[in-house]
């Protein structure tokens, strides 16, 4: 097939791993991102105060492996963490507190911690060796028309005389929408077709902690190492709380990046006195004072953000033969399945598979054709077609089962009937 340009909006891990799949098909690539190169020291990371730990799956695993690009997979899980199941805290009715491992699989399968940064850049790098990508950091969409493949990215950062910050027009053959939850290229597409879209905030919050590392001295072995963990290193560290739920996903530094999830009115309560916090998570998850000093504790909560949770179904993902959104632009979902990264990995596995599929068969279609080459824009219109209805039934499922899963990991995992299930499973 004729090289066509395609443009890409948003550079994470979703748009860069759509680019990188682009780029291998020998189109000519231009990746357009709203914020500065993340790879920047200087660049604040996206609502994150130092970035999240992620639960990077299978799912997501085997879309980089179908990048077919050397060494990504090698690169990329370097410093993952591999996880084999939950660790659930908890305190006894004589006082005493529990650690309870329940594991994933019972072949011993993990799933793997990884820092969502750290992935981020390993992506971009691998892009940035390829010849036919074209990076422009600090341009944020604002304007696309569908019908003429044009679109209109303000410049930011430019030290202009006008008031008005300096605008570029950019022409494309296939535009893909990876820019996240809030998607610009998805407000645009609203216009050119008949979108049915739905958005719920589940009332609950969340606000990143750490866990340290333990001081160990000379650390050169992976010994060493093992011994800055602090609680076990190969468990996503789980304290239930019924209504509230308080998380902890290993680092490779030896600490832990950790998520309180909690109602908004319980963050408006603590929010007008802080001091009690300590109180607070000493009677719902026991123990963690142990692990986060309690001015630590407060100074966390009083200076990261306290951010809100999305759920986003809408239908359908592309127009015509000229856009296509993917990832959290096609579906935000809330985090408690650890998929939302891992089904936006994979829709671009299935987005490229699926044009591959129609371009290798209107070639076999077309033999005589003189020119060789059969309309790509044609073939791309059926390919997308097809993607969005195959697509947008498994993306509900993964976001339901996300809000489902809410319920699971902060109450059920400590109910006597998962326990009598998980009983009988295992026998
Ligand atoms: P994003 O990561 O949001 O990237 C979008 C990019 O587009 C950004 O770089 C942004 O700057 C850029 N952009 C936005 N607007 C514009 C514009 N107008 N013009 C140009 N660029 C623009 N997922 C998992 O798989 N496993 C987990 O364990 C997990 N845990 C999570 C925990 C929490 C607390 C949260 C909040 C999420 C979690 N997720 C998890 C979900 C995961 O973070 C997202 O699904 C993933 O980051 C989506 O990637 P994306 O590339 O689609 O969008």
């Amino acid at each position: 097939m004729a090289p066509q340009k395609y443009v890409v909006v948003g550079a994470g891990p979703v748009g860069s791993l759509a680019a990188l799949y682009a780029a291998k098909r020998g189109h000519d690539v231009e990746i357009y991102e709203l914020r500065s190169d993340l790879r920047d020291p200087s660049t604040t990371p996206l609502n994150f105060t130092k970035s999240i730990n992620l639960a990077l799956s299978e799912r997501g695993i085997n879309a980089m492996r179908h990048a077919e690009q050397e060494k990504l997979i090698e690169d990329v899980t370097a410093s993952t963490i591999p996880m084999r199941g939950r660790m659930i805290h908890g305190k006894r009715a004589n006082g005493e507190l529990y650690e309870e491992p329940q594991d994933y699989d019972i072949h011993g399968r993990t799933i793997f911690a990884i820092d969502r940064a750290g992935l981020n850049k390993r992506l971009l790098d691998n892009l940035e060796a390829l010849p036919n990508v074209k990076f422009f950091f600090n341009h944020k969409l604002t304007g696309a028309d569908f019908k003429k493949c044009k679109a209109w990215f303000e410049v930011r950062g430019q030290d202009t005389s006008s008031d008005r910050p300096a605008e570029v027009e950019v022409d494309f053959d296939f535009m893909i929408g990876a820019d996240g939850a809030h998607s610009a290229v998805r407000y645009h597409l609203m216009k050119y077709t008949r979108m049915d879209y739905q958005q719920e905030y589940i009332d609950t919050l969340w606000c990143e902690f750490q866990i340290n590392p333990r001081e160990v001295p000379g650390e050169s072995s992976e010994k060493d190492l093992n011994a800055k963990f602090r609680i076990s290193p190969n468990h996503l560290h789980i304290w239930p709380g019924k209504q509230f739920m308080f998380i902890a996903i290993p680092s490779d530094d030896g600490s832990f990046t950790c998520t309180l999830f909690m109602p908004g009115s319980e963050y408006t309560k603590l929010e007008k006195d802080s001091s009690q916090l300590p109180q607070f998570f000493d009677e719902h998850f026991p123990g963690v004072t142990s692990l986060i000093d309690p001015a630590e504790l407060i100074s966390s909560f009083d200076e990261n953000p306290h951010l809100p949770l999305i759920s986003i179904k809408c239908r359908p993902y592309h127009f015509s033969s000229s856009v296509v959104i993917l990832g959290d632009a096609a579906h935000a979902m809330v985090p408690f399945y650890g998929q939302g990264m891992n089904a936006g990995l994979e829709d671009v596995r299935i987005l490229f598979a699926t044009l591959d599929k129609h371009s290798a068969a209107d070639e076999s279609n077309n033999p005589t054709d003189p020119s060789g080459a059969a309309d790509p824009a044609f073939q791309r219109g059926l390919a997308l077609a097809e993607y969005s209805a195959l697509r947008v039934v498994d993306a509900h499922a993964i976001n339901d089962l996300a809000l489902q899963n809410y319920v699971e990991m902060r109450a059920s995992v400590l109910s006597p009937a998962y326990r009598l299930r998980k009983f009988l499973e295992e026998l």
